[in-house]
């Protein structure tokens, strides 16, 4: 199988084959297509199986064919990731505009440990990707800088590490925060019943993608 065999949009595509990708690993394979027809995803991957642009890939794909409309809000992201922790942010941003190159997207970071200052700078523009630590994002949200009520995919990535590291309330209120019709798609490395517990409350008649 083949990138082009996706359906991924042709501008997403041609940042990928300048990335020298060509094959899709096999959590790529198989949360790829669910995810582009909109179905929730709960995927078991591990770092280094391909699982950021197994979430990226669709999530820009779908920003890039139904594009916003031409006056937006500031602070009114469409794309939402969470990580557990900044260096983690830090590299999906940085694959966020690796895959996103020719899409204009405007992706920002809100991570914590970073003064606030920049960080509202950058909500007081159109944003279309936010990339977040759930203690930054929850802040940034009851201090109503933020409006996640157009979210249309919440991603969490390494779920079972946001867990371990008492994140659980501050997930589900962002959830919470986040509009009931949106796509979510959940990444975790181990799934054991705490976890299936937060992806109940939180996902959809989910895909299991296991790899
Ligand atoms: P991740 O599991 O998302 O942390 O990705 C691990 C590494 O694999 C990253 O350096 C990616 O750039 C790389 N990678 C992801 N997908 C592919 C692919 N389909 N072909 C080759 N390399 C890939």
């Amino acid at each position: 199988m083949s990138f082009s065999d996706l359906a991924l949009h042709p501008l997403v595509l041609n940042a990928l084959v300048e990335g020298g990708y060509d094959q899709p690993t096999p959590v790529q394979a198989d949360a790829i297509p669910p995810a582009l027809d909109g179905r929730d995803v709960l995927a078991t991957a591990q770092t280094g199986t391909g699982k950021t642009a197994a979430f990226l890939l669709p999530s820009l794909t779908r920003l890039a064919a139904n594009p916003p409309a031409p006056r937006r809000d500031a602070a009114t992201p469409r794309v939402l990731v969470l990580a557990p922790t900044r260096e983690l942010a830090r590299q999906v941003l940085q694959s966020a505009r690796k895959y996103g190159k020719y899409l204009r997207l405007n992706t920002v970071e809100l991570v914590g440990g970073l003064p606030y200052r920049e960080q509202l700078r950058m909500l007081s523009r159109p944003v279309d990707i936010i990339v977040a630590t759930p203690g930054r994002l929850l802040d940034h949200l009851e201090r109503q800088r933020l409006n996640l009520s157009e979210v249309e995919v919440l991603i969490l990535d390494e779920a079972d590490r946001m867990l371990d590291m008492g994140f659980l309330d501050d997930v589900e209120k962002i959830a919470a925060a986040c509009a009931r019709d949106r796509q979510t798609l959940l990444f975790t490395a181990t799934l054991d019943r705490r976890m299936a517990k937060l992806a109940e409350g939180l996902l959809q008649n989910p895909v299991r993608v296991e790899v």
